[in-house]
């Protein structure tokens, strides 16, 4: 903007009475819109007709150019007056600024103009009508019709202005007072317009004219500001919800961040995004997890899927892709001394498992077989397998395998699932968060498989050192490497496990421990710990090899210990109790009297005077309890066993009564929980000689009760078995066998020998010795086969306190397994056929012969 600062000066801040200025419209040559400049007007305000003063800027001047080829002066321009007028601070350069509001009056035609001044004048003849011109004007149909039309208009754009700022009445009061003319003027001037529509509303000094074009600008304004409405209310109605609550969402958040509130989603995101960056997935994986992260960017907290993401993200971030615990030099020593000093016994396991240790320390990628240890409940499985982990100096992971039939277990379910996870083999990893623990997967043998996929073959991969490198779960998605980990497995028997699978274990069995085991165990580290466990020692509890034994014998009859331990926790238990409630009522005279009279005696020693001396004692005195509390340990005896654990679970006269009728043998079977002794009840009653059998049995044991049952018959014709009184003694008989004790289920072979021994026994009615276990095949012409698991049946019948034991001649091999001490205190009878079963099975050798001797 131009301004006439001179003028200024000169006629509005010097003088005292202010006239007019008058303002015209310029235009620079290059026909560059401008805005005016200013005219002032001669003193007389009054004057229609008058000399106006011209002013331009100096600035101009002072560059010398000629003010008419610069500017192009509009002809038409407005006589206004200075309402408010203020003078900015003086520059350093000179300059002085000046505010003017102007308020317009009239408009004038420049007649002639005069630029040579220190502003420019000119002479003018006002444009505004007369009264009588105007009231002329006024009675025009046309005019009448315009200014209403105008009125109608404005009024509309008051209204809708109003509405859209709540504001009201002020404006409106407009419409009443000024005339429709001057109203146009008012309304265009607030408008924003071109400077030639500027212009030409100036130029329209015909009311009529000017209020038509006041009409359309102001109808063309109003027609705008609808349209934006209309725009607006559009958009709003296509904001969805999500969308209005996102914009919610971002003021609460707002809030939040006012109120120093932080835990916020996004701060979440940031954190989440910090834990990705320290996980150090490998490049692709990194990548997957960024698109992964972008996209969980754009939901909404409450949109389906931002949790799952989420999920899956803190997943990949939890990972320990690289996050290894440190490998430590293996010391081979150190291991050695780690194993015995957990685990007593178990030379040859120990043995294995240093070699084992060996080979890693020498090659360390070195891709050895996965050990598995086979054996009963409580033998020490899965503390060997932590052991381990203790030795390399790795974390220790246990993955429960027992049950598991879903594939999905193993391996995941994909995330298109609701409530998908990843498997528990990428599960216990995060939970472990290294990428090489020792990891146990327990109970290997106990995965079936049923529709939902066969687990076992999932773990063939995890286990097969060329596929677990990229070990795909399917929620993961992205390959994991298993390969740093060092697997370890258990089962309670081998033979379950799926041939692939235990092709790629090497089997380690641990048969169950002998009492003599046992106590020891029980001695150097089950009381020891379980002491530790109840926060007692022994100057609390005490527990003599002697009730240790009465335990073994007595309460457990197991081939681990892990009965052994609780039982010995009963006790801790018991005397915890025993312990807390002595606290409370140590009988404080004792005490005292034992420190006084010991006090009194020093005293007395060294001849002093006696003196009264009030020593404070209270419960609390360590002193005192402690020398209570040492006086008196629990030591557990018969009588405190039967009170704590109740009467004795076993006694060894069990195998005597259960054999005093005839027609009850005595086998030994093996079972998940090692070696047991199985009594086997046979019985006859009238019938039409069909052989009925009952018991948790397998096919395996039905047919060999059959051929049990038709080697005896085939033998009773022979050895005359039913000569007493009856010849027919199997015609017109019912057979019924029955293995009693336990929900267990039993299959195999190996109870041929015992079932036939049951039946002759019942034949022949003749009591089985009590004292004499068996077990073998027999084939249908009465040959004794070998059988399995002989180690761990022998220990049964140690554990029962049975001394004899029938076995199968070929098995005679199998006996180096068991440890001296059980053969040196047991009898065992190798037998090649039945008849040397029978003949060791009762006493005085078998009925038959005997009979057929007769
Ligand atoms: P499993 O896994 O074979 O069922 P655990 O490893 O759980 O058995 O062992 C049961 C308990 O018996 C554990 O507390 C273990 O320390 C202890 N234990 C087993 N065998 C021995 C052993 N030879 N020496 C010391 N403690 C043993």
């Amino acid at each position: 903007m131009m301004t006439t600062v001179k003028l200024v000066e000169q006629e509005l801040w010097q003088r005292e009475e202010k006239g007019l200025i008058g303002i015209l419209p310029v235009r620079d040559a290059a026909e560059m819109t401008s805005v005016g400049s200013m005219l002032s007007q001669g003193s007389d305000s009054g004057e229609r007709s008058s000399k106006i003063q011209v002013g331009t800027s100096d600035a101009h001047r002072h560059e010398g150019k000629n003010q008419q080829e610069v500017f192009q002066w509009h002809k038409t321009g407005v006589a206004a007056r200075a309402l408010n007028l203020s003078r900015g601070v003086e520059k350093p350069s000179g300059r002085v600024t000046y505010t003017v509001v102007l308020e317009g009056l009239c408009r004038f035609n420049v007649e002639e103009l005069n630029t040579r001044g220190i502003y420019c004048t000119a002479k003018v003849s006002p444009l505004e009508m007369t009264k009588a011109e105007m009231e002329q004007v006024e009675q025009d149909p046309d005019f009448i019709t315009l200014s209403r039309q105008f009125n109608t208009t404005a009024t509309e754009l008051i209204s809708v202005f109003e509405q859209k700022h709540k504001t009201s009445g002020r404006i409106r009061v407009l419409l009443d007072t000024v005339p429709p003319h001057k109203l146009a003027d008012i309304f265009v001037a607030s408008f924003e317009m071109s400077f030639e529509e500027q212009l030409s509303m100036l130029d329209s000094v015909d009311l009529k004219v000017r209020l038509s074009k006041a009409i359309e600008i102001v109808d063309r304004h109003l027609q705008s500001i609808r349209v934006a409405e209309k725009i607006t209310q559009k958009v709003e109605g296509r904001l969805s919800k999500s969308q209005k609550e996102y914009l919610l969402r971002q003021q609460m958040r707002a809030i939040k961040e006012e109120l120093g509130d932080n835990d916020d989603d996004e701060d979440d995101l940031v954190a989440l995004e910090r834990k990705m960056q320290g996980a150090r997935m490998p490049s692709n994986i990194w990548k997957h997890a960024q698109k992964e992260f972008r996209r969980l960017k754009k939901m909404q907290p409450q949109q389906p899927g931002y949790n799952s993401s989420r999920a899956y993200l803190e997943l990949l971030a939890d990972l320990p892709w690289q996050k290894a615990s440190e490998e430590q030099e293996l010391d081979i020593k150190a291991a050695k001394d780690c194993l015995d000093s957990d685990h007593y016994g178990l030379i040859k396991v120990k043995q294995r498992i240093i070699e084992y240790l060996a080979v890693r320390k020498l090659k360390p990628d070195a891709r050895g077989p996965v050990l598995c240890f086979v054996g009963p409940p409580g033998v020490g499985k899965t503390s060997l397998a932590s052991s381990i982990a203790a030795a390399l100096g790795r974390k220790f992971m246990r993955i429960s395998l027992g049950g598991v039939k879903d594939e999905a277990d193993i391996r995941g379910h994909r995330r298109t699932y609701i409530g998908s996870m990843p498997g528990r083999l990428i599960d216990g990893l995060k939970k472990v968060g290294v990428c090489n623990p020792v990891m146990l997967l327990d109970e290997i043998d106990k995965t079936g498989s049923d529709v939902r996929g066969d687990p076992a073959s999932a773990l063939l991969e995890v286990l097969d050192p060329e596929q677990n490198k990229t070990f795909n779960d399917h929620y993961l998605n992205v390959p994991f490497d298993l390969s740093k980990v060092v697997f370890v497995a258990t089962a309670n028997r081998a033979q379950p496990i799926p041939p692939p699978l235990l092709d790629r274990m090497e089997v380690i069995e641990l048969p169950g421990y002998t009492p003599e085991e046992k106590l020891n165990i029980a001695m150097r580290h089950l009381i020891p710990r379980v002491l530790d466990q109840h926060g007692l020692s022994p100057e609390f509890l005490q527990i003599p090899e002697d009730s240790v034994k009465l335990i073994i014998q007595r309460y457990t009859r197991e081939a681990g210990v892990r009965n052994l331990e609780r039982n010995l926790a009963a006790l801790a238990r018991a005397a915890a109790v025993r312990v807390a409630e002595q606290e409370l009522t140590v009988p404080l005279n004792q005490g005292v009297e034992k420190l006084a009279s010991q006090l009194l005696a020093n005293r007395l020693a060294e001849g002093a005077e006696m003196e009264m001396e009030v020593i404070p004692i209270g419960v609390n005195n360590p002193e005192i309890s402690n020398t209570f509390r040492i006086a008196s340990p629990l030591i557990v005896d018969e009588g405190m066993l039967e009170k704590i654990l109740g009467p004795p679970r076993f006694d060894d006269r069990e195998a005597a009564d259960r054999v005093a009728t005839p027609g009850v043998s005595v086998g030994l079977v093996w079972t998940t929980f090692g070696g047991e002794v199985q009594f086997v009840e046979a019985t006859a009653m009238v019938g039409k000689g069909e052989l009925r059998l009952t018991g948790q049995l397998g096919d395996v044991i039905k047919e060999s009760a059959q051929i049990a049952l038709t080697w005896v018959r085939a033998r009773a014709a022979d050895f005359k078995l039913a000569a007493a009184e009856d010849l027919n003694l199997l015609e017109g008989r019912d057979i019924h066998i029955h293995f009693p004790a336990g929900a267990v289920p039993k299959d195999g072979p190996s109870a041929g020998v015992t079932l036939v021994t049951a039946l002759v026994s019942l034949l022949g009615r003749k009591s089985v010795r009590a004292d004499t276990a068996m077990t073998g095949e027999m084939t249908l012409r009465g040959l004794v086969l070998p059988v399995g698991g002989v180690k761990d049946k022998i220990l049964a019948a140690h554990r029962y306190g049975i001394k004899r034991v029938i076995l199968p001649e070929r098995n005679l091999k199998d006996l180096v397994e068991v440890p001296t001490a059980v053969l040196s205190s047991m009898e065992i009878i190798l037998a090649k056929r039945v008849e040397d079963v029978l003949e060791q099975a009762f006493e005085g050798g078998c009925p038959w012969r005997q009979h057929s001797k007769l």
